[in-house]
């Protein structure tokens, strides 16, 4: 990427764009097009798609938000993961892109004016077309453990599908997480910011720290320089937040205290299930999933394999004494991995303390049983398929071979016993016809008419899907209706 500076003096533009994920990309790349001068900042820096070389480690230390997962505290206690690099959570994630489900856009047409699917239709097609997105089909056989849930849904009349990615091609490297050691993912950064025709500057390593008002407008932004930790200004005419779900919100009250209101991020909980197949599988030969059950997916729950190794399957499991996981690395061939998404009712609730961020959570008792009752249920499933042991995602107590003493522990498992992570966290200032929203039904804030959001913050609620596609398609819009 040629046009990427480091930010060492004051500066001044018409648009500035603040975080280069899945939103903020957009902004950037369809505003520079139509002739804006924009500066787009970012408080990560630039990797090449192959750069970590499959070392989840590096990565995790170098490319994502607090070194892998920031803690978000309660009953239970959940890791939450995001990227914070040029690209966002598009370089670290799995490249999954989904139209937003049918159900979601109907129900927020309550909530919101002009986001059908006739309204977004258009974004899809050229969020597809820029990030190269096809349906994988598992012709090359390697993902066994997918086609295996496939092929036993199928005989179920259980609704199962080829997922779409946003990938020139995939060479099973098994790394998502890392960026992709085959460059064949695409992230934001190759299917938009790389394909920027005028000018954009972008600052890498520049954290927005404050944001100025004056007279009900934006005015000028704080800038912290990483590299040398001086502080810089930027003067802008337009303001676009994307810093993702949680820090949009958190710089938000930063900056303007009580008027962003109470802060309350949706997400999807992840409970992982490990498995051990009658036969080998070869689970390092696949990667991340290639098929995903959506037949539960109005009930906000979706069920797929995941990528698996060693040391993700070592690091998922510390509770596992060295003797067990040693006899389950001996059998490795036939293990696999997969994971079970909900979407809770619950919400994780955002403090500032002492400008210290500060995530609650606590899993409602309906969400509970909604986990319990489908733990049950894809357990049963996998042993249908002729997996011989499951590993449970509990503390203790979690392994078995039969759907018998499964239900059994399921059913008296407590919320503190759940080990649970998210990755997909949205809605948290989401946009709305009501006047109490601090965002209005275009993205703009009510208090300064000169700022927007276009990030995950935005979307009216949880959608139960992998959400990149639903943000960048909600950042085309709300681009298009900026002046
Ligand atoms: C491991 C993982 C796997 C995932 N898999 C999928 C998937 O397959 N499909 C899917 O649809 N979704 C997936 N997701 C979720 C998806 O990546 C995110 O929902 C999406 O990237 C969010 O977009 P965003 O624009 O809201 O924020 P982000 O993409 O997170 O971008 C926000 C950017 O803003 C920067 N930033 C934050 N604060 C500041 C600041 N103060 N100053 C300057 N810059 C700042 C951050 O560093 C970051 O780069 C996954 C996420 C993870 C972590």
């Amino acid at each position: 990427m040629k046009n990427i500076h480091n930010l060492n003096k004051d500066l001044s533009c018409d648009i500035l764009i603040v975080g280069s994920g899945a939103g903020g990309s957009v902004a950037a790349k369809e505003l520079t097009s139509r002739g804006k001068d924009c500066i787009l900042l970012e408080e990560g820096s630039f990797f090449e798609m192959d750069h970590f070389n499959g070392s989840i480690k590096n990565s995790m230390l170098q490319a994502w938000r607090n070194s892998g997962f920031t803690p978000i505290v309660g009953n239970p206690s959940i890791a939450f993961g995001e990227g914070m690099c040029l690209g966002g959570g598009t370089f670290v994630n799995g490249g999954l892109i989904w139209r937003t489900p049918t159900n979601i856009l109907k129900k927020w047409e309550k909530l919101i004016d002009g986001y059908t699917q006739n309204n977004l239709n258009d974004h899809f097609n050229l969020i597809e077309k820029n990030l190269e997105v096809k349906i994988e089909n598992n012709q090359d056989n390697l993902n066994k453990d997918s086609q295996i849930i496939f092929d036993h849904a199928q005989k179920k009349n259980i609704k199962s599908l080829f997922v779409p990615r946003a990938l020139k091609y995939c060479k099973r490297h098994n790394n998502c997480s890392t960026g992709c050691s085959s460059k064949g993912k695409l992230s934001v950064v190759e299917g938009y910011l790389s394909k920027v025709e005028n000018d954009l500057r972008i600052f890498t390593n520049s954290k927005m720290i404050k944001i100025h008002a004056k007279n009900n407008k934006i005015d000028y932004v704080e800038v912290k320089n990483k590299k040398d930790n001086s502080i810089k200004l930027i003067k802008c005419n337009k303001l676009i937040l994307a810093c993702g779900a949680t820090q949009t919100p958190l710089l938000l009250n930063k900056s303007f205290g009580r008027d962003v209101g109470n802060i309350n991020m949706k997400i999807h909980l992840n409970l992982r299930l490990g498995a051990k197949f009658k036969k080998n599988i070869y689970p390092e030969k696949g990667t991340i999933f290639t098929t995903q059950i959506q037949e539960y997916l109005y009930d906000g729950v979706i069920f797929m394999s995941s990528n698996i190794n060693k040391s993700l399957f070592a690091s998922s499991n510390l509770k596992m004494p060295t003797d067990e996981l040693k006899s389950y690395f001996e059998n490795f061939d036939k293990m696999s991995n997969f994971v079970l998404q909900v979407k809770p009712e619950s919400s994780v609730n955002m403090k500032n303390l002492f400008n210290f961020p500060i995530l609650i959570f606590k899993l409602s008792d309906n969400d509970l049983e909604m986990i319990k009752k489908y733990l049950i249920y894809f357990s049963n499933f996998l042993f249908e398929c002729g997996f011989e042991e499951i590993i449970l995602p509990f503390q203790k107590h979690y392994k078995f071979n039969s759907i018998k003493k499964v239900r059994e522990r399921v059913n008296n498992v407590k919320k503190k016993e759940l080990e649970m992570i998210s990755v997909h966290g949205m809605s948290s200032t989401p946009i709305s016809k009501e006047k109490n929203h601090f965002f209005n039904n275009d993205g703009q804030s009510r208090k300064f008419n000169n700022l927007y959001c276009v990030d995950a913050s935005i979307l009216p609620s949880n959608i139960g899907e992998s959400p990149q596609g639903t943000i960048m398609a909600f950042a085309h819009e709300i681009v298009k209706r900026i002046n």
